[in-house]
């Protein structure tokens, strides 16, 4: 059976800084999931908790554990299910933003090891060539990192957007040919191993050919890998509700997913709604 469209795991509300948008709020995130006919929806603001020490690279510090959960208890219908998680950046030290006790506060929990753009946080500027090979490495090197945390419950964490974000577009087709087939593939075969989430992003699919046939490479060998899938909106903004419904269609087709590329924890999710718990 084709991969059903009823989910969206990435969404941010007005508490993430890059939102700030009033409108954004938990009641327009659930209007968004019921007008879409999802059954799962789940608001994951950026955080860094401050119980973990993140030396001299700070990041999402005004967010704060208060704020981020300022938005509960979360509105629930019937219809859909609406999850609290988090999305949790890695510093430049290679140090995740989340200790045992806050991701026991949440459903799930979105890591983000590729926000490169994110200066003096996530990369130190003064040491940091933006070059293809120099962010490959850089890269590659994070995820293997947030994969050999033995202890982290993966089978309800997600890898965020894994080629957004790392570099410009312009340079993003030779960043990605640089991950040769068999990194990825030891790579994905780890993350299907450990029960990680690979997202689809709908921000994130290339018009240009050439850049989608790169794009589409990590997440063909992803799938071939045995990973399983969930679908990611990451809308700051209600306008950006109107299109993540057909992208999340878009990503299906290109990938030719089935409902057995879903990542089980969403089904898990929507069984429970459909058993009324
Ligand atoms: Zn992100
Ligand atoms: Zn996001």
């Amino acid at each position: 059976m084709r991969y059903i469209v009823d989910h969206d795991l990435h969404i941010h509300s007005k508490i993430s800084p890059c939102s700030r948008d009033d409108r954004q709020c938990k009641e327009a995130i659930l209007a968004y999931g019921l007008t879409n006919r999802f059954k799962l929806v789940g608001v994951t603001d950026h955080f860094w908790d401050l119980n973990v020490d993140y030396g001299d690279a700070p990041g999402w510090l005004d967010v704060g554990e208060e704020r981020w959960r300022s938005i509960l208890p979360l509105p629930q219908s019937k219809e859909c299910r609406f999850l609290f998680g988090a999305e949790v950046d890695m510093n430049r030290h290679q140090t995740t933003g989340i200790c045992e006790r806050t991701l026991g506060m949440m459903d799930y929990t979105l890591i983000s090891t590729g926000h490169l753009h994110l200066k003096n946080f996530v990369t130190d500027v003064s040491k940091f060539p933006r070059t293809p090979e120099f962010v490959k490495e850089y890269y590659l090197g994070r995820l293997k990192a947030f994969l050999a945390h033995e202890e982290y419950p993966f089978e309800r964490m997600g890898m965020t957007h894994f080629h957004s974000c790392i570099i410009g577009e312009d340079k993003l087709v030779q960043t990605l040919g640089l991950f040769s087939d068999e990194e990825l593939e030891e790579l994905f075969a780890d993350a299907a191993r450990k029960g990680v989430g690979v997202e689809l992003n709908a921000e994130s699919i290339p018009n240009n050919p050439e850049v989608l046939e790169a794009v589409l490479r990590p997440y063909q060998i992803a799938k071939n890998q045995g990973c399983k899938f969930y679908l990611a909106g990451d809308a700051h903004h209600p306008e950006a509700f109107r299109i993540t419904k057909e992208m999340f269609e878009h990503w299906v087709d290109l990938l030719g997913l089935q409902e057995s590329d879903k990542w089980p924890f969403v089904t898990e999710q929507i069984e429970k709604l459909s058993a009324g718990n």
